[in-house]
């Protein structure tokens, strides 16, 4: 087993041979990775070495003290956090070595191909249909909400691929590449006055069986990875304590005296206390993970981040009167990331009321909670045995 120890004496090797001074930072990230240090809990040959995921930070730590570059993974989130973890558990071996490597350098970003006008919190009810010609399907639909389909080269994608089966039956999972002439995506405007996200409309793209994910028909299952990893990605990245929205609050606070007022500081230490306990439990939930993939207990954590970032910032934007209604900036930008601690007060207060919807919305998370965690009794779905051509439009 690999420890603490050899972590660090790899990654001064690694260090030595490619001098952040001087090395390209893709070929940094390229030998980090077949050094087997861009994520250590992943197997040997795919960027790993099999080591405990709590190693990691080793690794990190020791990189950061000498400046090596990242691979800017706020920027390649769905990739990281939802894309790779699936390809791991359901990937072929082959799929695995062509994808993993340009996806965690973020050579190659990834989008989520899940969401459509008439399927989000039932993403069941799904209507994008795949049909078998040959060695290839071939996929007719539209999807909606894609974030960052405009940057991507590659997309998760789950598609309808048998009609006359009950909805979660006859969904299967593929890789779509965002490149073919039948992906046309179009820029959807946001409350923050961006445009994050898209729809995409997919006219007869040509998806080769080899970029199936799983068996034919099992996509629901392989969904389940994704969407349970993707909790975890928005509600438990790591951050520092008083990191994030807190801190930028707690910021405000001790630089402007002329603000406070008592009622506000009684709110404010309230959620500072509530954003450590978060934090803190983030660490422990990765902990856990370290043994596999995560279940549904990801969704109280994001449940809690999506709380908490709403509070935190309506309270940033009431602390600041009416300076926290000025915004920055509302030409319909194409950013490349969800950036909460590098914008202002209004920024944060508008875009984290998409995090009750993204991800799974807290409704749906909290049925989660009731269901899978606490074992109450499950929400009457009468439509599970229907086939999914008979359900009610
Ligand atoms: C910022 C952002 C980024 C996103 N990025 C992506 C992406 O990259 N890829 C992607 O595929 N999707 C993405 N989404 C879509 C997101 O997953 C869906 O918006 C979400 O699942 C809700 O679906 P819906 O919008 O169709 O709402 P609906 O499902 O129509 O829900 C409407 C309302 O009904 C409530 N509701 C629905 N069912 C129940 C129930 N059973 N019990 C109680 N209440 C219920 C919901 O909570 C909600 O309040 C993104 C969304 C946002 C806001």
């Amino acid at each position: 087993m690999t420890d603490a120890a050899e972590l660090r004496a790899r990654t001064k090797e690694l260090l030595a041979a490619h001098p952040p001074v001087g090395t390209d930072r893709l070929d940094f990230l390229r030998a980090r990775f077949d050094a087997g240090l861009a994520w250590v809990h992943y197997p040997e040959g795919l960027g790993g070495l099999g080591a405990p995921r709590s190693l990691q930070a080793v690794v990190d730590a020791e990189l950061a003290a000498e400046g090596a570059p990242d691979n800017d993974p706020r920027r390649i989130g769905i990739g990281l956090g939802m894309a790779a973890p699936t390809i791991l558990q359901y990937g072929t071996d082959e799929q695995k070595r062509w994808l993993l490597r340009p996806l965690w350098t973020g050579e190659e970003v990834w989008c989520q191909l899940f969401s459509e006008p008439g399927a989000g919190s039932d993403l069941a009810a799904l209507g994008t249909r795949a049909v078998r010609e040959g060695e290839d399907w071939v996929v007719n639909g539209q999807k909606v909400w894609t974030s960052s389909a405009h940057l991507a080269r590659w997309a998760i994608l789950i598609a309808r691929t048998d009609p006359d089966l009950p909805k979660h039956r006859g969904i299967t999972y593929f890789v779509c590449d965002m490149t073919d002439p039948g992906v046309e995506v179009r820029p959807l405007r946001q409350i923050t006055g961006e445009a994050e996200f898209n729809e995409v409309f997919l006219t007869d793209v040509r998806i080769p069986d080899s970029r199936r994910l799983g068996a034919i028909g099992d996509g629901w299952r392989v969904a389940q990875t994704t969407l349970n990893n993707e909790r975890v990605a928005i509600g438990g990245t790591p951050i520092p304590r008083e990191g994030g929205m807190i801190g930028k609050i707690a910021e405000t606070w001790r630089e402007r005296p002329d603000l406070r007022t008592h009622d506000l500081h009684q709110r404010l230490l309230g959620l500072w206390v509530e954003a450590e306990v978060a934090r803190l439990t983030g660490v422990r939930l990765r902990q856990q993970l370290a043994a596999g993939q995560p279940g549904p207990e990801g969704a109280g954590m994001k449940l809690n981040f999506a709380r908490l970032n709403q509070e935190i910032s309506g309270l940033e934007v009431e602390l600041l009167g009416e300076e926290g209604l000025l915004y920055d900036d509302w030409t319909m930008r194409r950013p490349e990331l969800v950036d909460f601690t590098g914008r202002d007060a209004g920024y944060r207060y508008l875009r984290s009321k998409g995090n009750s919807i993204e991800g799974g919305t807290s409704e749906v998370l909290l049925n989660i909670v009731a269901e899978r965690v606490l074992g109450l009794p499950a929400e009457p779905r009468t439509d599970k045995d229907v086939a999914w051509k008979d359900l009610a439009r």
